[in-house]
């Protein structure tokens, strides 16, 4: 049943830290073929006004269009932009990572994605478009990690005045500028994670790095580490000092990120320095593919099957 996409808590949880899940619930649904408000509703969960809001912001962020659908009544379906359409990967690959990392009591996702072109059923896979060799954390170069932390921080700035004005408007403001933790979840959390993707690990380094706020600073790397996303390992005892570290679990979020980051960049001029795939040594360029046949899937070829 549609029930079936609702997420269970704990995965919700972790979700919380790196993104807004309603939105990717309502993304991974539209994915799977949903279009209808009632049937949105239906497999999210998500009350009407929360529903309304995420819908209104995806539209607002050029992600969805409406298509009428009954010219007697006022029905819309909500059909992706071309824009919108960017976002399969980052939402397959979200699936994914909920899925691996789903606890005992994970229950709610049961099924498994088709993939009517090779006829199999597939497991997204993120790999470079140049060298076709499959993404790891440690295979991408950052050409120079402070230029990559001062052209984020800009867009912080950015998204925070923007953000401000906005949440003045609009009491539950949960959209920014059109990038991706002001649609996707939220942005110093993101941002934590891009630093210790560039090998960023004590609290001083965070806080110089980022110019969090420290109290911002410490609830995020908080939360990051209840969600098992970083583990803290003690490296001085008098003082007790931690590095941040990240787990097996915070390292399988890389491609999550980087698909994300990815779709930004290529929704904005000037976002983000290009990266380079140290296998082949070309300007990274991440697709996620299909791992039973290695084609980019597209969501008409894609069914979601559902398991009992
Ligand atoms: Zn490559
Ligand atoms: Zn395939």
């Amino acid at each position: 049943m549609t029930q079936q996409l609702i997420l269970n808590q704990t995965i919700a949880d972790g979700l919380d830290v790196i993104g807004d899940r309603w939105t990717l619930l309502i993304l991974r649904s539209a994915f799977y073929g949903i279009n209808r408000f009632d049937a949105f509703q239906a497999a999210t969960g998500a009350s009407r006004s929360t529903l309304t809001r995420r819908l209104n912001a995806l539209i607002e962020h050029e992600i969805f269009y409406k298509h009428p659908y009954s010219s007697a009544a006022n029905r819309f379906e909500y059909k992706f932009t071309e824009k919108g359409l960017g976002l399969l990967g980052p939402s397959l690959l979200a699936a994914k990572w909920e899925s691996d990392w789903q606890t005992e009591d994970y229950i709610d996702i049961k099924g498994r994605l088709f993939h009517e072109h090779c006829g199999s059923y597939m497991t997204p896979k993120v790999i470079c478009r140049a060298c076709k060799g499959e993404l790891s954390f440690d295979k991408v170069e950052w050409p120079n990690m402070a230029k990559q932390l001062d052209s984020q921080l800009e867009e912080i700035r950015t998204y925070n005045t923007q953000h401000r004005k906005r949440v003045n408007k609009q009491r539950n403001g949960h959209v920014g500028n059109s990038n991706l933790a002001s649609l996707i979840g939220d942005r110093w959390t993101l941002l934590v994670l891009i630093a210790s993707f560039l090998g960023v690990q004590r609290y001083d380094a965070f806080l110089n790095s980022l110019s969090t706020p420290p109290s911002v600073l410490s609830e995020r790397l908080k939360q990051l580490v209840a969600n098992n996303i970083f583990s803290k390992v003690e490296y001085q005892k008098n003082p007790p000092r931690h590095n941040y570290v990240l787990t097996e679990k915070g390292k399988s979020l890389f491609p999550f990120v980087m698909t994300l980051r990815q779709w930004v960049a290529s929704e904005s001029a000037d976002c983000a320095t290009p990266l380079k795939h140290s296998c082949c040594g070309k300007p990274l360029k991440i697709d996620v593919v299909c791992d039973q046949c290695d084609q980019r899937p597209w969501p008409s070829d894609m069914q979601y099957h559902h398991q009992k």
